[in-house]
């Protein structure tokens, strides 16, 4: 599936749709009722509200019911639709009345009116109503109280004085009520509709604020107990108010589905205060009109004067608002500025990782599909060094601008930082984000020219699909795992996260905390392998291994737990025991062995290791220490270490000036290059195992190939090789006849402890090694 269905949201749209169209009828219905009535049938007409409101209680019913809208969304909608069930046995009540030709509004008509406007007040419980400060609340009080004030002195003299002798108390205290209730619940429609933490929709809210008004437009035409008013009121008043609250479930139906926009900034403090003006121009009328009636001129003009001066006060209060609201727009604007330059990267101008995560817990949260595309360029580290930061950040500007040209409908890319991207795309389907993660590669593998050269920058890319209850940290989290993973798989691939990816990591967590320990408590041993010369059968060398004897899972090989030392940086203390003890074993084995004892140590070291800036340092001092002459040493590093960067190649130069001879480890199996031989320092060279496993029965001709040249290459630059993993007879003979002069292997010894290793250095030449 593709980001949400349109299908599936029309269907969605449908189950609102109708009781909108039901309720828009009822109105229309009731209002040509109007026009072509006959005169004594009442009945026919008040059906048109009880059809509007039981619209509007299902279309309230259904939006709380709907996917995406969170608790108190679905709480205040479910309340609005009690709200409009009991208006409905009022719009009953109506026809009842109507039926009986009672005049007023009786009980059993107002009492479920009531009930239902305090049904649906008790629907803002949840809903926040701004105030949070204690001048919030001030404010809300103070607006609460105007508007109640205006409305008791506008009710208490129109119903004392305007209505109809012969008006019953309880409908005139129903009627006051009932409008009093009305406008408190417009000052609380909206108090909430300018919530700027409001969850339910603005725009509804805005909608629904047709039902007090009309609630007071018909509180007024009762109270004025003409024949038409009365006709009015109670065929026009209900299907309004029902249409009204159909109206708004509708908008937020359309508003949870994503098909309307949602007023998430919302103007605060705009919708009260005209209603307090409102109240104060009311009550002022009110009291020019009283004293029109009722004081002489002098009382007049004295009354008079004092509405002048509260006017000229209100105008007054109305100017400095204008001004306070201009410079709080300014104020907003800088604000929206800011807010934009702390979700933006100033380098590329896309999203940062603040801005991309918010674009992702927004569709996370709606419950709508995403998948993350983590895109990471390999080793670019290495042209950082090489190029500079500043034409580093040439080439990252440039990836910018091809990520966003190729990104599809829908879809945003970020800049996370450093040389790390992400894309956000709109879907779920894993073949798709598959397709967009090759898509997105290819894009950037594309040669890019820097200054005069050109460049050529693989990424590795870490795919995550939210899947539901996850969270956008959730989702980066999983999708900057599946990064690390395709980057381990040999980087310039991608790799979708699988959730046994997090186990590795969390069991790579926990060997590396108890390889932690088991360094802390020495549980880890050196073995020696030997190298032995090939001509002469005797031993030349020793490589020294670690090894880790666990107390519960036994011996973990170093190939497991080195990756995971050099990953968790434990590979430098690590290393720096292995070279301070493997070269005091040396020391120990010149004294015990004399003249037998082997010329050099080689010890392995990583590239992390390598980077640290005082490597060089730590080396001199162990030979110091151990009293090694440098020749004593030799380091073993592969392929990759070498091309670090400059950094690296400066230490390698470092020590092969101080006289420590280097050896290329598992040769042949990186990025074997010649120019890395011109460009390097090396000393000896150390033909890969594999190659020699196919060695002997002559099928893999490739490799032998392969042999054969590093053989001839070695003696070309006059280095020394060394062959690994020798494991019989055959192998021997045939790198012998190729030219290597050294070898190691199971063939000749295993790693083995300090003094197993040293007793054969004193031993007489291998047999096995020489007789051919
Ligand atoms: P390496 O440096 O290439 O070491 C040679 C590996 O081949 C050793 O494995 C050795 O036991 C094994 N080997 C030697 N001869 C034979 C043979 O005939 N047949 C077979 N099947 N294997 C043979 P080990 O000890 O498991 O070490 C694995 C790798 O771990 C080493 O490869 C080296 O890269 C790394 N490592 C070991 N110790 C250290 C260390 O102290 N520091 C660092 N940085 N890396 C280390
Ligand atoms: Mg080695
Ligand atoms: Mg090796």
């Amino acid at each position: 599936m593709t980001g949400p269905d349109p299908a599936v949201g029309l269907q969605r749209d449908r189950v609102l749709v109708v009781p909108l169209l039901l309720a828009l009828a009822a109105l229309a219905g009731a209002l040509g009722w109007l026009a072509v009535r006959e005169a004594g049938d009442r009945v026919a007409g008040n059906l048109g509200g009880t059809m509007a409101t039981i619209s509007a209680a299902v279309a309230c019913y259904r939006v709380s019911r709907l996917a995406g809208a969170d608790r108190p969304v679905r709480g205040f909608w479910r309340l609005w639709s009690a709200s409009a069930t009991v208006l409905a046995l009022s719009t009953v009540a109506a026809v009842l009345r109507a039926a009986r030709g009672d005049t007023g509004m009786p009980l059993y008509e107002a009492v479920p009116t009531l009930i239902s406007l305090n049904l649906a007040m008790l629907a803002f419980r949840n809903v926040p109503l701004a105030p949070r400060t204690r001048l919030d609340w001030a404010r809300l009080l103070l607006d609460g109280a105007a508007v109640a004030v205006a409305g008791t002195v506008f009710f208490g003299y129109v119903v004392l004085q305007a209505i109809p002798d012969g008006t019953s108390l309880v409908t005139r205290a129903a009627a006051g009520v009932v409008g009093l209730g009305c406008l408190l619940a417009l000052v609380v429609f909206g108090k909430a509709a300018v919530s700027p933490e409001g969850r339910v929709d603005a725009g509804a809210l805005g909608i629904l604020a047709v039902c007090p008004l009309a609630g007071l437009g018909a509180v007024i035409l009762f109270l004025g107990g003409t024949e038409t008013g009365m006709l009015l009121l109670s065929v026009v008043g209900y299907p309004l108010v029902g249409l009204g609250i159909t109206a708004a479930a509708y908008r937020q139906g359309r508003v949870l589905h994503g098909t309307a926009v949602t007023l998430t900034r919302r103007a605060s403090g705009t919708f009260t205060d005209p209603l307090q003006f409102l109240a104060v121009a009311v009550t002022a009328v009110l009291v020019i009109m009283v004293s029109a009636r009722d004081l002489d001129l002098r009382g007049r003009a004295v009354i008079i004067g004092a509405v002048l001066i509260a006017a000229i006060v209100v105008a007054r209060q109305l100017i400095s608002l204008r001004e306070n609201t201009r410079a709080l727009s300014g104020i907003r604007r800088q604000q929206a500025e800011l807010e934009r330059l702390a979700l933006t990267d100033n380098l590329t101008g896309l999203p940062n990782r603040t801005g991309f995560g918010i674009a992702l817990t927004e569709r996370v949260d709606a419950g709508l599909t995403a998948t993350v595309l983590l895109l990471d360029i390999d080793d670019f580290k290495m042209i950082n060094d090489t190029i500079g930061p500043s034409a580093a950040d040439q080439l990252l500007l440039r990836v910018a601008h091809r990520l966003q040209e190729s990104v599809g409908a829908g879809e945003s890319v970020a800049r996370l930082g450093g040389d790390e991207f992400a894309v956000l795309l709109p879907a779920d389907d894993p073949a798709g984000a598959e397709a967009a993660a090759a898509r997105f590669q290819a894009t950037i593998a594309r040669p890019l020219e820097a200054g005069d050269q050109l460049f050529l920058l693989p990424a590795s890319v870490g795919i995550a699909v939210a899947e539901p209850g996850e969270t956008a940290d959730e989702v980066l989290r999983n999708a900057d795992i599946a990064m690390y993973a395709a980057k381990e798989a040999g980087k310039a691939s991608w790799a979708r996260f699988e959730p046994r990816m997090r186990q590795d990591l969390t069991q790579n967590a926990r060997l590396a905390s108890e390889l932690h320990d088991a360094i802390q408590a020495g549980d880890l041993r050196l073995l020696y392998q030997p190298v032995y010369d090939l001509v002469t059968g005797r031993m030349h060398g020793a490589e020294a291994l670690v090894s880790w004897q666990h107390p519960v899972r036994g011996f973990i090989s170093p190939a497991d737990f080195i990756p995971v030392a050099e990953r968790s940086g434990l590979i430098v203390p690590l290393g720096a025991w292995v070279l301070r003890e493997s070269c005091a074993q040396l020391a120990r084995w010149q004294i015990e062995q004399g003249a037998a004892a082997v010329e050099a140590i080689n010890v392995n070291v990583a590239v992390r290791q390598l980077r640290e800036a005082d490597f060089v340092d730590t080396v001199a001092a162990v030979l110091g220490d151990t009293g090694l002459r440098s020749r004593n040493l030799i380091l073993e590093v592969t392929e990759s270490s070498v091309v670090d960067g400059p950094q690296v190649a400066e230490t390698l130069r470092l020590l092969h000036e101080m006289g420590v001879r280097l050896a290329l480890d598992d040769f042949g199996t990186g990025q074997s290059s010649l120019s890395l031989l011109r460009a390097f320092p090396v000393d000896v060279l150390k033909l890969d195992k594999s190659f020699v496993d196919g060695i002997a029965d002559g099928t893999d001709r490739g490799r032998l190939a392969v042999a054969a040249a590093v053989a001839q290459l070695v003696e070309f630059l006059q280095l020394k090789s060394v062959a690994e993993g020798i494991e019989s007879r055959a192998q021997l003979e045939r790198l012998r006849d190729l030219g290597y002069r050294y070898g190691q292997g199971y063939f000749m010894a295993k790693p083995l402890p300090a003094d197993e290793c040293g007793a054969l250095m004193s031993a007489a030449p291998m047999a096995s090694v020489t007789s051919g």
